[in-house]
């Protein structure tokens, strides 16, 4: 049976998602969408794609039992450490499969946007090893805030692109990422979340759907139970989230709770908290729930965290929130920070900002002392070390 949180073969969950793309470009999506879910599934892809995942990435991560956050917090913690895949967060497993995507339809071009720099490292990093040409498309704004990802991406080979309209940040790069595809259609967009035109983020949530593949067996051995009670992701896009919530969206009596960043506060006017305060709109390519003003036009969002600071959702999670199978939650900067600072002092793990809002919402909780849940920790860090001894000082 298919599952509803699969898309519909417009590439619809529920009213959000679809391809809303320029002429030009219909020809490369319609090949992508022809051609994903049987190059996925096929035997000599998975063969390839298990085996990177196995010794170039390092999977399967491991499912640790936090003892000491549980202790505090009076549950079963378990965290899912996605940050010790190479490259440093999920976003690996997305790039890997894409590129194997891209190599089956024939593309020696790889384009990517990105914002923190994240996905740009990912994306040269699988370009590098498949000996693919990349450019990535990246913010003024952000080649600036995040030099050491930028050296990375030019280490790897990869050509870094500044966007430089609007507020020279993701949306933007995005944008002449989009931009350069419609001019260079040959070219294969290897996309960094649940976003974008179908079937991008169907291809993604398929890729990513390895962590949540990976938790059933290693919660099967923890506790006896493929399903703990409990999943808390943070969501920008909503890769990490959509992978730890994919073979779970049918199991009804499992909690998924998404977590947006609330920047200064909710009602701030700098705040990420897209499902709180975003309306239905188009945005790259889908329908879905955006920040925008009173004439359409987006509006810019505000994070410390450079990776959730994205103006929407993915279509999936637009619907995770319609439907109320998802319950959604959010973290201010400076809750995300303290709780980073927890998880470093009482489990000896230095998250990401990103990953560092997941873990906020834990003094905001119910928890009974059964209770298993099981928090993804998208990535680590190290790249935001500079933040964190800002704030140490302070
Ligand atoms: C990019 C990133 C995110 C946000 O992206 P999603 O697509 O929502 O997962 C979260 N955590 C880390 C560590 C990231 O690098």
């Amino acid at each position: 049976m298919k599952s509803k949180f699969q898309p519909d073969k417009n590439g619809y969950f529920g009213q959000f998602g679809g391809a809303f793309i320029p002429e030009l470009l219909y020809p490369n999506v319609k090949e992508l969408e022809d051609n994903y879910i049987q190059i996925i599934e096929s035997e000599e892809f998975q063969k390839e794609y298990k085996s990177l995942l196995k010794d170039y990435v390092g999977r399967p991560t491991p499912l640790y039992l936090a003892k000491r956050l549980s202790q505090k917090y009076g549950a079963h913690i378990y965290l899912k450490r996605e940050d010790l895949n190479h490259t440093g967060a999920h976003k690996v497993n997305n790039t890997v499969g894409q590129i194997l995507i891209a190599k089956k339809l024939g593309k020696t071009k790889i384009i990517a946007e990105t914002g923190a720099g994240q996905h740009g490292v990912a994306t040269a990093t699988v370009c590098a090893l498949m000996g693919l040409d990349c450019t990535v498309f990246m913010g003024e704004k952000d080649i600036e805030r995040q030099a050491p990802n930028v050296a990375r991406m030019k280490m790897l080979g990869a050509k870094v692109v500044a966007a430089t309209s609007g507020s020279k940040t993701l949306k933007d790069a995005t944008n002449e990422a989009i931009r350069y595809w419609i001019q260079n259609p040959e070219t294969f967009y290897l996309i960094g979340s649940v976003v974008g035109p179908h079937p991008h983020p169907d291809m993604v949530a398929r890729l990513q759907a390895i962590i949540s593949e990976e938790m059933k067996w290693q919660l099967k051995e923890k506790t006896g139970k493929e399903n703990p009670d409990t999943i808390i992701a943070c969501v920008g896009g909503g890769s990490n989230a959509a992978g730890a919530f994919y073979h779970y969206f049918d199991d009804e009596e499992v909690e998924l709770i998404a977590v947006e960043a609330a920047g200064l506060g909710v009602s701030s006017g700098e705040s990420a908290a897209t499902s709180q305060l975003g309306e239905v709109g188009i945005i790259h390519g889908s329908k879905t729930i955006l920040m925008q003003d009173d004439y359409g036009q987006i509006v810019e969002p505000y994070s410390i965290s450079a990776g959730l600071d994205y103006p929407g959702v993915g279509p999936l999670h637009a619907y995770l929130y319609e439907s109320k199978r998802a319950k959604f939650m959010n973290a201010t900067d400076q809750e995300a920070l303290t709780a980073a600072y927890e998880l470093t002092k009482i489990e000896g793990i230095i998250p990401a900002l990103e990953t560092a809002h997941a873990l906020a919402v834990l003094p905001k909780m119910d928890l009974t002392k059964d209770q298993v849940v099981v928090i993804n920790l998208s990535g680590r860090g190290d790249k935001d070390l500079e933040i964190y001894i800002k704030h140490l000082e302070a």
